[in-house]
C-alpha cells in the first residue's frame, strides 16, 4: 500500500452485517427476501464464524432437515443458499468504530491488515446488523517481546495470516503451533520430495503431540522421516536481531525497513534446556481468540458482554441497530445455530418496517410466492416441478 494514497470513499449501504458467521449468512439471504441491500465484513479471511473457523470438520447433530453436516458443509450451504442475492462479503477486515451521523444514520470504520500495512474503510448504513458472535476472532500473538516491529512492512518478518512478500528469500523458515493451521502450513512450505533433504522449513511446537488427524499425521512423519522438515520442540522465549544481510534478495525493501532484523528465537526447551533457532520468517499459527474489543468501546448498553434486544425484533435500543446469534441477549435465550437462523428471520421483518414504514408487509412464502421466487432466481422452476 502506498502510505500516501488518499483513503478509499466511503460506501455506502443500506445494510452493514458485522460478522459472516452463520447468524450473518442467514440474515443476508432473509434480508435479500426483503429487498434490503446488504454488505458483510468479518475480520477472518473466511466466511463461517465459529464453525468454519473452531469446528470445520466436526459433525452438527441438531439443524432442521440436515440429520448430520459438518461446519464447513453447513457454511457452504449458507453461501449457496446466499448466491442469489450475491451481497459483498468484505473478508479480513476488523470494524473498529461505529457512531451515529447527524442524519441518523451509521458512519462504521473498519481496518484491513495486509503485506503493505493498514488500511481503513468508512461505511454509511442506516441499518447495522451485530453478528459478532463471542467476538472477532483474532490471531493469538506470541507472548516474547520485541516481536512487534517485525509484523509490519513489506518485509515483515512474523506473519500471522497469510505469507509475507520476503517469504521467499527466508532461508530459515518457522512455523509455531500445534494444531492442523501450523502443520498443514509447514507440509505446503517444505520442499517436494524430490528434493530430498532440506533445513529451511522447522515445526515448533511445545510438545511432540499435534491436535491433527491421522491422516495429517502420517503427511508429517513422512516428511520429517524425509528430512523435508524438521521438528524443534519448544517455546520462544527470546529474539536474536541482526543487520537485515539475510533477506538482503527481499523484493524491493523499503526505506522504512532499515532495520535490525530477527535472525534467531531463544527457545525454552523441554526439561529446562535452552536452544537457539535459526528464524528469519516466523509463521505463528497458535490458534485463534474472540475478542469482544472495539464492540466494547462503542457506548452501547452491554450485559455481560452481550447486546440486550428485544426478542420479537432483535432491536437495541438504538434505532436501526440490531443484533442476532450468539451476541445478543433477551429472556430465553440459547446460543444455537437455530436460534439465530429465527433471530434473523425476526430482524430482516423488522428492518423491512424500519426502512419502509407505512408499507404494509405481507408474509409470504418462497413455495408460492412469485416475488420471492423471483428475487431467488427460480420463477417457473416449482412450476415446471409440477
Ligand atoms: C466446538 C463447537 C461446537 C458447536 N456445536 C454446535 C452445535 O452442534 N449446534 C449448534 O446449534 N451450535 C453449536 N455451536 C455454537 C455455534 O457455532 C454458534 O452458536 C454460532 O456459530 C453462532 O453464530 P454467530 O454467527 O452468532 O457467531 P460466530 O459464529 O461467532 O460468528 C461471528 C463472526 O463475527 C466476526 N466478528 C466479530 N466482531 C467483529 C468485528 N468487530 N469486526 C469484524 N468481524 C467481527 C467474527 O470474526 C466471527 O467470524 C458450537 C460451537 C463450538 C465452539
Amino acid at each position: 500500500m502506498n502510505p500516501a494514497a488518499a483513503p478509499p470513499p466511503p460506501i455506502e449501504t443500506e445494510a452493514l452485517i458485522i460478522g459472516a458467521g452463520p447468524a450473518a449468512l442467514f440474515l443476508a439471504f432473509q434480508l435479500g427476501l426483503q429487498e434490503i441491500a446488504c454488505q458483510l465484513v468479518d475480520v477472518l479471511p473466511a466466511p463461517g464464524g465459529q464453525c468454519h473457523a473452531l469446528y470445520p470438520d466436526k459433525p452438527i447433530y441438531d439443524l432442521p432437515g440436515l440429520p448430520v453436516c459438518s461446519g464447513r458443509e453447513l457454511t457452504e450451504r449458507l453461501l449457496q443458499q446466499l448466491r442469489p442475492f450475491n451481497p459483498p462479503l468484505h473478508l479480513g477486515q476488523l470494524v473498529s468504530g461505529l457512531q451515529r451521523l447527524p442524519d441518523g444514520r451509521w458512519q462504521l470504520r473498519s481496518s484491513v491488515s495486509g503485506d503493505g500495512g493498514n488500511s481503513e474503510q468508512e461505511w454509511i448504513a442506516p441499518l447495522v446488523f451485530i453478528a459478532a458472535g463471542v467476538g472477532a476472532f483474532l490471531p493469538r500473538k506470541e507472548s516474547v517481546a520485541g516481536l512487534e516491529p517485525f509484523e509490519r512492512g513489506p518485509s515483515a518478518q512474523v506473519c500471522y495470516h497469510g505469507l509475507p512478500a520476503a517469504a521467499a528469500a527466508a532461508q530459515h523458515i518457522v512455523v509455531h503451533g500445534g494444531d492442523a493451521a501450523a502443520v498443514e502450513l509447514a507440509l505446503e512450505l517444505a520442499p517436494p520430495p524430490s528434493a530430498g533433504a532440506s533445513g529451511r522449513v522447522t515445526l515448533l511446537h511445545r510438545s511432540p503431540r499435534f491436535q491433527i488427524e491421522p491422516a495429517l499425521q502420517g503427511a508429517l512423519e513422512q516428511a520429517l522421516a524425509q528430512g523435508r522438515l524438521q521438528l524443534v520442540l519448544g517455546q520462544p522465549v527470546g529474539l536474536d536481531c541482526g543487520p537485515a544481510a539475510n533477506l538482503a534478495q527481499a523484493p524491493e525493501p523499503a526505506p522504512q525497513d532499515a532495520r535490525p532484523a530477527l535472525q534467531a528465537l531463544h527457545l525454552a526447551t523441554p526439561g529446562d534446556g535452552h536452544a537457539t533457532l535459526p528464524c528469519d520468517l516466523l509463521l505463528p499459527r497458535l490458534g485463534l481468540s474472540p475478542k469482544l474489543g472495539p464492540l466494547a468501546d462503542w457506548g452501547l448498553a452491554l450485559e455481560r458482554k452481550h447486546l440486550p434486544v428485544d426478542s420479537a425484533t432483535m432491536a437495541t435500543t438504538e434505532p436501526g441497530l440490531f443484533a442476532v446469534g450468539d451476541i445478543n441477549h433477551y429472556p430465553g435465550k440459547r446460543k444455537l445455530i437455530v436460534c439465530a437462523f429465527h433471530e434473523a428471520t425476526l430482524a430482516a421483518f423488522a428492518a423491512a418496517a424500519l426502512l419502509r414504514p407505512g408499507q404494509r408487509q405481507l408474509l409470504q412464502y418462497t413455495t408460492t410466492s412469485p416475488r420471492l421466487q423471483q428475487l431467488l432466481g427460480v420463477a417457473g422452476a416449482s412450476a415446471a416441478a409440477g
